[in-house]
């Protein structure tokens, strides 16, 4: 392999013909997202490592086994953001966001690092979009943020997705939960994987998330945390699920999802495709009301989402979704000559200033090859301006499209004729 010709692996570059989606996708979203409210910040690529122990979880995949971590040349830890929430919640507390008026509703696009094994819809550097609203414990704000992924998705014209919603609920009903578990898995210790063993004692719950299949074999028997919600916990599921109701969005209860810490409660909620295979998970998010204060912050009940851009990508691509392509040129200005290349030169700049797509020759070709290149730039209009043209002020137009040719004379009005061109075609 050559290393200077091949992209790391688990690395995707987006080219011109794919950039026009990315755009689409991330402003389809982050609009919506300030129609909610949701306003978008930006933090850095690399966090101190002990951020992502913290605020990510010690006994998660990620933090065990996915990050991006080294040590930099004033020997700190540091890590690639293997995720949005950590670095967001740090954000908040750093710059005192949260002595605000409540909710903070931020929104982010972010690039995310995690040494995993790359296949379709699974990459070492990917992106999210995600959001997190701050400083709420009220089921209305759980039910805002999934209705706000429930619009993008539509927005995106996304079709055979499902909400798949759970509650997982709080520290002091998962600690009967977490029993009951261990109790389960200890007739199956065994047969469970060297990491699932090790997540018994210190996150049970954590194996219901295993991507093994003999784990997930025998996780499939296992005890359910709806079963064992406290009453405040239930009733707030309830009241999830009422506005999730009101709001007219289906969804099924999916006692499979989970985000086995500490500080992750209550709601948690995924949207799945039916159109992707292994990696059918488009958006993951739920409540996080212990982790501000796991980061030394006060007790600020929170919950949030990510979108696996890639992931949006490719189902949209799956189930046929209009997506834009780059932006064809307007007008390509044909140049015979040193004096009609200066002309064109202003010319093209001039159209530009009125927000018109204007090419020229910058490579000294042939009027032929010219043509053939303004062709292939998808160009509406060309321009041919040589000696002759510039003796009598008019260049001759020609559309492209219909192969009708007319002349546009080189004053004052040259902008607005063009532009009346264009509207014309
Ligand atoms: P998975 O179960 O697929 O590994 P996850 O639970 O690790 O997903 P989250 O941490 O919840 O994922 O991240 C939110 C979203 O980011 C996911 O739903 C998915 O769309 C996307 N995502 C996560 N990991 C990757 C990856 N390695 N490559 C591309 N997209 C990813
Ligand atoms: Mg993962």
């Amino acid at each position: 392999m050559d290393l200077l010709t091949t992209a790391p692996r688990g690395t995707q570059d987006v080219l011109p013909a794919d950039s026009p989606k990315w755009r689409f996708v991330e402003q389809t979203a982050l609009s919506a997202a300030e129609e909610y409210g949701f306003h978008e910040i930006r933090t850095p690529v690399f966090e101190h490592t002990q951020l992502f122990l913290r605020g990510v979880g010690e006994t998660t995949d990620v933090v065990q086994k996915e990050m991006y971590t080294f040590e930099d040349k004033g020997n700190r830890s540091i890590t690639l953001r293997p995720e949005g929430t950590a670095g967001a919640a740090r954000c908040l507390l750093e710059h005192n966001l949260h002595t605000d008026a409540l909710p903070v509703k931020v929104s982010y696009v972010t690039s995310c690092y995690r040494y995993e094994k790359p296949q379709a819809g699974r990459l070492r550097e990917f992106h999210q979009f995600g959001v997190e609203c701050f400083g709420t414990a009220a089921p209305a704000a759980d039910a805002e943020a999934i209705l706000l992924a429930w619009q993008i998705l539509q927005r995106l014209h996304i079709t055979g997705v499902s909400l798949h919603i759970n509650s997982i609920g709080c520290p002091t009903c998962r600690a009967k939960y977490h029993e009951a578990l261990r109790a389960y898995f200890a007739g199956h210790v065994d047969a469970l994987c060297d990491t699932c063993r090790s997540r018994l004692e210190r996150n049970p719950m954590r194996i219901l998330d295993c991507k093994s299949p003999v784990c997930q074999g025998i996780a499939k028997d296992a005890p359910r945390m709806l079963q064992y919600l406290c009453d405040d916990c239930a009733a707030h599921f309830e009241a999830v699920k009422q506005y999730l109701h009101t709001a007219g969005i289906p969804y099924e209860i999916d006692t499979g999802i989970v985000r086995g810490l500490d500080y992750y409660t209550r709601t948690v909620f995924e949207f799945v495709s039916d159109a992707l295979g292994a990696q059918a998970v488009v958006c993951g998010g739920g409540r996080y009301d212990g982790l501000i204060e796991e980061l030394g912050g006060p007790s600020l009940p929170s919950l949030g989402f990510a979108m696996g851009i890639e992931r949006l990508l490719l189902v949209m691509q799956a189930v046929g979704a209009p997506m834009p392509g780059p932006a064809p040129c307007d007008v390509f200005l044909v140049s015979m000559g040193e004096q009609a290349s200066l002309r064109c030169f202003a010319l093209a700049s001039l159209l530009r200033g009125q927000g018109i797509r204007a090419a020229f020759d910058v490579v000294g070709r042939s009027l032929k090859a010219q043509m053939k290149y303004a062709d292939k730039q998808g160009a509406r209009l060309t321009l041919v301006i040589g000696d002759n043209e510039l003796a009598t002020g008019l260049a001759t137009c020609r559309d492209m499209k219909t192969g009708t040719q007319s002349s546009i004379a080189l004053d004052d009005s040259f902008c607005a004729a063009v532009a009346q061109k264009l509207k014309e075609g």
